[in-house]
C-alpha cells in the first residue's frame, strides 16, 4: 500500500455495515447471510491464502471429517445442498475443502474476502458505536458490527517442550501442515499427541515410514468410523430426505439427524446392553456417543460400562497385551475427552515399524538436534510431528487484541475465564458477536448446524436492532452472569466436563479450568435463545 493510501486510510477509514473475522464453515455462512439477506456491506478478513477456515489449515495425513458429509454442510441453500455430491460418509479434508471453495464461488462470496490478512485489534469507539479494525498489513476500517468466525479450534498449541527450536530434521505441527505434503518415505517419525489429529495421522504414516513412534500422554477412546463410499442410490436417497435430515439436526441434543435411545443403561440385562454397544460399535462413527444409552454422560456407572467395553475391543484388536493396555484409556469417562472416530488405529500398533511409548510414566524432557530425549530413553527422528492441538475455545479470540467499550480489554475480561451471554455476546463489547463463542455448545454440537443456528439468531439480532433504529447492543453484566452461572450449573450435571481435556482448558498450562461449552444440549440452549428473543431480547440493551 503507497504512504499516500495508507495515511488516507490513517485519517478516513472505510465505513462497512459489519467486519467478520474468518472465512471457514462461519464466515462464509456469515458473508452470504448479511450481505445476500440482510444487504449489508461486510468485509471478511481471513489469515490463511484460501477460504475453509479448519478444513484449509488442517491438512495432514488422514485429516478427515467425523462427521457424515451429508449433514456436516450448509441447510441454507436447498439448491446447494441438491448440487453438491459427496463422495462417501466421511470426506477427507480436501474434499471438505473444495466444498467450502464451491461455496465461495456460487454465491459470488470472494469479493468481500481478503485472504492472507490476520486482523490484529479491534477497539469499540463508545461515541460512534463502531468498530475501529486493524489487519496486519495497516488496514483500518470502520464497522457498526464486528463478527468473530475465528473457529473453536484454530489457535495452534505448540507443546512447551525444552530445545523445541534445536531439532535439525523436519517438523511440523499438524494444524499448519505445507501444501504439498510431506514425504514420509524412508523416514523415522516420532509423532506426539494421541487425540482425534493424531489418531487419524497415526495409521496413515505408519502405512508410509520407515518407522513411526507414537508418544502418548493421555490414552483416548476411539470408535471406528466405518468410512464407506456413496453409491448414486445412496446420494439419491440423502437428496431427497434433505429437509427432515436437516430438521433432525436442529432438533437433536448434539447436532446429528439421530438422537439417544430412549433407555438407560440400568434399564437392560448385560446381555442386551452388549448387543446394543456392539451394535453401536459396528455402525460405527459418533453414534457410540449421541445415539447410546441416555445415561451415557450423566452416570459414571454407566459410563464406566461403556468405557470398559471399548477397553476389551482394544484388548481384542492390540496383540501385544502390553500396548493393548497402554492405550487403554482409564483415567477419565468416555466423552470427556472429545471421542475420536478413527480408521484402523487400534489395528495399526501391531505392524512392526510402530511403537507407542508411554510419556505419562517417562515425560519428554527435550527436543535434541536429532529427535527427542524422555525421562528413560533418547530417541532419533527424520521428522517430528505435533499433534498437540489448540488453545481452543477462547485462543483464537485472545490472540486479536479486543478492546470493548471504556477500553475494557477482552483478555482482562476473560482473565479468570470466557465470560458471555449465551455464547454470543460479552458484556462490556457492544456490537461484538461471536459465532460459536465459549458458552454455547459450539464444539458439542455438529458445527455447520450450530454454526447457521448463530449466524441466523446474529442476522435477527441485527434486523430487530435496524427496526427499532438501535446503533448499539450490548449483553447487560447481570444477563451474562446469569448465563454463565447457567453454563456452570448445567455442566455438573454431565460428565462432559470432568476429564483433562481442552473443554476445560486443561491441555493449556496455566489456563483458568472452566467448562467452556455448554453442556445442557442444543434443545435446552435454543429454547433458552429463543426466549431471549421472545422477550423482547431480555438480558440485551440497545442504545441509539
Ligand atoms: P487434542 O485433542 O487436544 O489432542 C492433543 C494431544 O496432544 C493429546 O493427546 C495431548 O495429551 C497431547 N499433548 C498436548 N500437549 C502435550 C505436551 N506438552 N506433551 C505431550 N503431549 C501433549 O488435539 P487434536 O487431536 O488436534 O484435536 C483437537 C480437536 O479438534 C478434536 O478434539 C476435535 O474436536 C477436532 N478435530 C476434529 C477432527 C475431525 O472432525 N475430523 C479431526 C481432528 C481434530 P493430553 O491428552 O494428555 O493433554
Amino acid at each position: 500500500m503507497s504512504d499516500a493510501a495508507k495515511n488516507l486510510t490513517e485519517t478516513e477509514p472505510r465505513q462497512l455495515d459489519a467486519v467478520v473475522i474468518g472465512a471457514g464453515f462461519a464466515g462464509l455462512c456469515s458473508l452470504y447471510k448479511f450481505r445476500e439477506i440482510l444487504g449489508m456491506d461486510v468485509q471478511v478478513y481471513e489469515t490463511g491464502d484460501g477460504v475453509g477456515g479448519t478444513w484449509y489449515w488442517n491438512r495432514y495425513p488422514g485429516a478427515r471429517c467425523d462427521s457424515e458429509s451429508f449433514y456436516y454442510c450448509f441447510s441454507f441453500d436447498d439448491d446447494l445442498a441438491q448440487e453438491w455430491e459427496w463422495s462417501g460418509k466421511y470426506p477427507e479434508q480436501p474434499e471438505i475443502e473444495r466444498y467450502l471453495n464451491h461455496v465461495a464461488d456460487r454465491f459470488d462470496l470472494r469479493r468481500d474476502i481478503q485472504l492472507s490478512t490476520r486482523v490484529t485489534s479491534a477497539r469499540f469507539d463508545d461515541a460512534t458505536h463502531r468498530w475501529e479494525v486493524r489487519t496486519e498489513h495497516g488496514d483500518c476500517v470502520s464497522a457498526q458490527f464486528l463478527i468473530t468466525a475465528v473457529g473453536c479450534l484454530s489457535a495452534t498449541n505448540f507443546p512447551d517442550i525444552q530445545g523445541l527450536e534445536s531439532f535439525q530434521g523436519e517438523s511440523f505441527h499438524t494444524s499448519r501442515w505445507p501444501k504439498g505434503g510431506v514425504d514420509f518415505r524412508g523416514k523415522r517419525v516420532g509423532l506426539i499427541g494421541t487425540g482425534s489429529t493424531g489418531i487419524q495421522a497415526t495409521p496413515v504414516i505408519a502405512a508410509e515410514a520407515d518407522q513411526l513412534t507414537v508418544f502418548q500422554r493421555t490414552p483416548n477412546f476411539t470408535i471406528p468410523a466405518r468410512h464407506a463410499a456413496f453409491a448414486p442410490a445412496d446420494q439419491a436417497e440423502i437428496k431427497k430426505n434433505y429437509a427432515e435430515i436437516f430438521q433432525r439436526t436442529r432438533e437433536s441434543p448434539a447436532g446429528f439427524p439421530y438422537f439417544p435411545i430412549e433407555r438407560s443403561t440400568h434399564d437392560v440385562s448385560a446381555e442386551e446392553r452388549e448387543e446394543i454397544l456392539e451394535g453401536l460399535w459396528e455402525e460405527g462413527g459418533f453414534k457410540f456417543l449421541w445415539g447410546g444409552f441416555s445415561d451415557l454422560l450423566i452416570d459414571p456407572a454407566a459410563n464406566e460400562l461403556a468405557s470398559e467395553f471399548v477397553r476389551n475391543k482394544i484388548r481384542e484388536i492390540v496383540k501385544d497385551p502390553e500396548t493393548a493396555e497402554l492405550l487403554c484409556p482409564k483415567c477419565h469417562p468416555y466423552g470427556s475427552k472429545r471421542p475420536p472416530i478413527d480408521t484402523d488405529y487400534y489395528v495399526t500398533f501391531n505392524r512392526d515399524n510402530v511403537n507407542l511409548v508411554d510419556i505419562k510414566s517417562a515425560p519428554i524432557e527435550e527436543i535434541t538436534s536429532t529427535g527427542l530425549r524422555t525421562t528413560e530413553t533418547e530417541y532419533e527422528f527424520d521428522v517430528l510431528v505435533y499433534a498437540t492441538g489448540f488453545d481452543a475455545m477462547t485462543g483464537s479470540l485472545l490472540r486479536i487484541d479486543i478492546e470493548g467499550a471504556g477500553g475494557l480489554r477482552l483478555a482482562d475480561a476473560w482473565a479468570d475465564g470466557p465470560r458471555t451471554f449465551l455464547g454470543i455476546q460479552v458484556a462490556g463489547f457492544p456490537n461484538l458477536f461471536t459465532i460459536t463463542g465459549p458458552g454455547s455448545p459450539s464444539v458439542l454440537i455438529n458445527m455447520p448446524v450450530a454454526i447457521e443456528h448463530h449466524v441466523d439468531w446474529i442476522a435477527d439480532c441485527i434486523t430487530h436492532m435496524k427496526e427499532a433504529g438501535k446503533t448499539r447492543v450490548e449483553a447487560t453484566p447481570s444477563a451474562q452472569d446469569s448465563w454463565v452461572e447457567h453454563v456452570a450449573e448445567v455442566s455438573e450435571y454431565s460428565l462432559l466436563g470432568t476429564g483433562n481435556s481442552w473443554y476445560v482448558g486443561a491441555n493449556i498450562p496455566g489456563k483458568p479450568r472452566v467448562v467452556s461449552p455448554y453442556t445442557g444440549g442444543q434443545p435446552l440452549y435454543r429454547e433458552r435463545c429463543e426466549a431471549v428473543v421472545n422477550s423482547g431480547y431480555e438480558g440485551m440493551e440497545f442504545g441509539a
